[in-house]
């Protein structure tokens, strides 16, 4: 496996300003320096959110920190029942869950999957097919075997790898909505073995559920950061909402750069999330589906801006894993998206729009 540099060089960012597609852009200074980190948060969920005036809550769900912060005159409990909702979708969602959802249909007990997991494995599945085969939900049996969830740390035998391999294949994967006794579901079809992982799109739905209810239950302004996914919910008194995107492999609170948001999600995926280092190399979460091993590639992060996270989410991962063009091109074709890539020199590409967003 080819090494990937582990140390940071620090260079100047190179930014390219170009005109604003997508997203709210900032039209004025912004005084409040409250800022939410997009990037993984691993120690301390408090070192990551700024508190000026919000309300905010955290909680360890979801195997990461997550936080809301809502710019409202609400007692925190109100926000505890948002953060509840996680519970139930991690339940579905989990690949570790036993008797979740996704537990039962990767352990072949079932081929009915709840309506809601069904319509999220189609999104990612139509992701899937575009992506020539960069993001695989079926690379389950591959990413067990890494087992990043855990930290233990270990680095399967090419034999391992090569058998679990066999198992990946978004294309053999289909689904049908189907009527059960419990209501609307969806009937899967799969081979024998293949195991879903949703690591790289769940925290994108829920971050969208969650917001569906804070703005059922009256929320107009508000931050939702599960573990570096985050969703805005509308603006702060019409300015933007700040938006740091954490510097890999720096500390915790140590920013690239900082987005000006309004009512939308940015996500980041990249190797300082999830990873460990062995004689000199870095292993982490992102699997290379051809390969079986980590991706290699000059990049260290994605941000992606999009309006929905679910979208934000599996597009964060993608480009990660398509590299540098492929992703600016990506993020060129799609409606309301922009891409900040952080190269290994720590150096900034950013899509058409991007520039617009940034501080
Ligand atoms: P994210 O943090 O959203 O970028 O997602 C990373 C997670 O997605 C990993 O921890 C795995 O659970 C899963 N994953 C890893 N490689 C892939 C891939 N090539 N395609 C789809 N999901 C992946
Ligand atoms: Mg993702």
């Amino acid at each position: 496996m080819k090494l990937i540099k582990t140390k940071a060089i620090f260079l100047a960012a190179g930014l390219i300003a170009l005109p604003l597609s997508g997203c709210s852009q900032n039209a004025a200074e912004n005084s409040n320096n409250d800022t939410t980190l997009t990037g993984n948060p691993k120690e301390n969920p408090a070192a990551f959110t700024f508190k000026k005036d919000p309300v905010t809550v955290n909680a360890f769900k979801l195997d990461t920190y997550i936080s809301i912060s809502a710019y409202e005159d609400i007692d925190e409990s109100y926000l505890y029942d948002t953060l509840a909702l996680c519970d139930r979708y991690e339940e579905m969602f989990s690949m570790h869950k036993e008797g979740g959802a996704l537990y039962n249909l990767n352990e072949g007990t079932t081929d009915k999957v709840p309506s809601e997991l069904g319509r999220v494995m189609e999104t990612a599945l139509k992701w899937s097919q575009s992506s020539d085969g960069a993001f695989q939900i079926s690379v389950g049996r591959v990413t067990e075997l890494w087992d990043f969830t855990s930290g233990s740390h270990v680095i399967p035998s090419d034999n391992e790898i090569k058998s679990a391999l066999k198992t990946v294949d978004d294309t053999k994967i289909s689904l049908s909505p189907s009527d059960s006794e419990e209501g609307a579901a969806y009937t899967v079809s799969m081979p024998e073995g293949t195991k879903i992982d949703l690591g790289a799109v769940a925290k994108g739905y829920i971050a969208d559920k969650l917001k569906e209810d804070l703005i059922s239950r009256g929320i107009t302004s508000a931050v939702i950061n599960l573990g570096g996914n985050v969703l805005c919910v509308g603006d702060k008194n019409g300015d933007p909402f700040n938006i740091g995107i954490r510097k890999p492999f720096a500390g915790d609170t140590d920013m690239i750069t900082v987005l000006k948001l309004k009512d939308c999600s940015a996500v980041s995926s990249g190797i300082s999330e999830r990873y460990f280092e062995e004689n000199g190399r870095i292993y982490h979460h992102i699997i290379n589906p051809r390969t079986g091993y980590p991706y290699e590639n000059e990049l260290w992060q994605s941000t992606v801006i999009t309006k929905d996270s679910l979208t934000g989410d599996i597009l964060s991962t993608l480009c990660y894993a398509l590299g540098t063009d492929k992703a600016l091109e990506l993020a060129k074709n799609t409606p309301d998206t922009e891409v900040i890539l952080v190269k290994d020199d720590l150096s900034l590409v950013t899509s058409d729009g991007a520039n617009d967003l940034m501080k």
